[in-house]
């Protein structure tokens, strides 16, 4: 059967799936892809896009009024997807946790904007 999912913004994911299996399987890579209104400024102008620095590309959704930007990281698998960051992670890639044993999200539910008076994402 065909399956056919909005992402937002009037961008529309379409694939074939024989069971619901397939289907979950597939909009679990799919949802994140699905725009969300933006984490500091809340407006719903909100894209995702490649970013091409020099030999890098950052993937990531980012927001058109504040330019705030929802990272994403690429997994290492044969067919590698994307997933949102949403909160930070030391050299290995594990979670950080603070003094109670909870994970540090980053900025506003991942949302980060660059401070340029201190030079960092907060
Ligand atoms: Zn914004």
């Amino acid at each position: 059967m065909k399956v056919s999912v909005p992402l937002g913004n009037d961008v529309y994911v379409e694939f074939e799936a024989d069971t619901t299996k397939e289907i979950v399987d597939e909009l679990t890579k799919i949802e994140e892809l699905r725009t969300e209104p933006c984490g500091k400024c809340k407006k719903h102008n909100t894209f995702v896009r490649a970013k091409v620095v020099g030999d890098n590309v950052f993937y990531g959704m980012e927001c058109r009024d504040c330019h705030a930007v929802l990272n994403y990281g690429v997994s290492k698998d044969k067919k590698p997807h994307v997933y949102k960051k949403r909160v930070e992670v030391d050299e290995q890639g594990k979670a950080v946790k603070d003094k109670d044993n909870k994970v540090t999200f980053l900025g506003v539910n991942g949302w980060v904007i660059y401070n340029k008076q201190t030079g960092k994402l907060e």
